[in-house]
């Protein structure tokens, strides 16, 4: 098990290549099937017009059409955040990582504290 802070900019820095992974085989010509204003080609080109150090999700977003490229989601409250604490290994077949908000985490913080003995010791 392993646990680190994964950030939004991390996402945008590899959504790029990950995109291209998924599509770079594509013929330039092709519409895009889920955006059909536009072919992979032009698609790529804009993405990779992008400055991944300071360009936004949002930016990402509206050239690809939706957001599933550079998102980052709370696993429990849902909410897209900044930034999440990532619980647990790589995914394989079926296992999966956790990624928690530090809003959820102070939550979680909070129930700890509340326990009768501190949470910390002794419980
Ligand atoms: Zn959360």
């Amino acid at each position: 098990m392993a646990m680190r802070v994964v950030t939004i900019r991390e996402e945008i820095r590899t959504a790029v290549s990950r995109f291209m992974k998924a599509w770079g085989g594509v013929r330039a010509d092709v519409p895009v099937h889920w955006n059909r204003n536009v072919t992979f080609g032009q698609m790529r080109d804009a993405l990779s017009a992008l400055d991944l150090e300071t360009c936004s999700a949002g930016d990402m977003a509206a050239i690809i059409g939706n957001p599933s490229w550079a998102r980052l989601e709370c696993d429990h409250c849902e909410t897209d955040v900044e930034a999440v604490v990532r619980i647990g290994s790589e995914p394989d077949d079926d296992a999966r990582w956790q990624d928690l908000c530090k809003n959820c985490i102070s939550e979680a913080l909070r129930q700890f504290d509340q326990q009768p003995h501190g949470g910390s010791d002794g419980y």
